[in-house]
């Protein structure tokens, strides 16, 4: 029989930023790191729809701790071509979460402003702490002041993609972080 040659989403990668294999250990070290630092408070982890999927699903597997989850989608508005720092809740969790400890993942952490808005929010909505977890920091663009309690990898100023991550909703489904062909930006 003939074989069909299937056109995959890795035509369109320049190159692979880190690897599955880094992926995974830096997961496994982090899920453990958690998994001490909350093991008596029953951590309510939230995930930021929908970038954060695929890091939450594996976190969650590296951390065997008492803990329950919850997700919510953050969209900011832009005006022009700069971000105008207002962030909306598009769906919110359904948890209470009164007196509860918080850990907010997220897929990348660039200018701040999903982040600094998002625990704001968990906040006024009565969370007790609220810790910051992020696959990805780009330092470079931060324009609020947001430290991230646990990072992945610090990454530099260029737009990547998989692992969760999409650009014009594709390549979420790579099972690494990449960088994009030029060319797929100029089509
Ligand atoms: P912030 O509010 O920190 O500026 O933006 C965070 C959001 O911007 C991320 O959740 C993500 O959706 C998007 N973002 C920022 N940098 C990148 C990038 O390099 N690649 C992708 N795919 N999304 C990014
Ligand atoms: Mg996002």
């Amino acid at each position: 029989m003939e074989e069909k040659t299937i056109n995959t989403i890795e035509k369109d990668i320049l190159k692979v930023l880190i690897s599955e294999r880094r992926l995974k250990k830096r997961v496994r070290e982090i899920g453990a790191q958690i998994a001490a630092d909350f093991e008596e408070k029953d951590p309510l982890f939230v995930g930021v729809l929908r970038g954060s999927f695929m890091f939450f699903a594996d976190l969650m597997r590296v951390c065997p701790i008492p803990c329950g989850l919850d997700f919510l989608s953050a969209s900011s508005y832009n005006s022009g071509t700069s971000s105008s720092g207002v962030v909306k809740i598009d769906y919110d969790i359904k948890a209470d979460i009164r007196g509860r400890h918080i850990v907010l993942v997220e897929d990348i952490l660039d200018s701040g402003n999903t982040l600094y808005n998002v625990s704001g929010h968990l906040k006024d909505r009565g969370a007790k702490s609220v810790k910051l977890c992020v696959l990805l920091d780009k330092p470079a663009r931060r324009e609020k002041p947001i430290k991230p309690d646990y990072v992945g990898f610090t990454v530099p100023d260029a737009f990547v993609v998989g692992y969760g991550l999409d650009y014009a909703d594709r390549y979420r489904n790579l099972p690494y972080i990449g960088v994009l062909k030029p060319e797929v930006y100029e089509q």
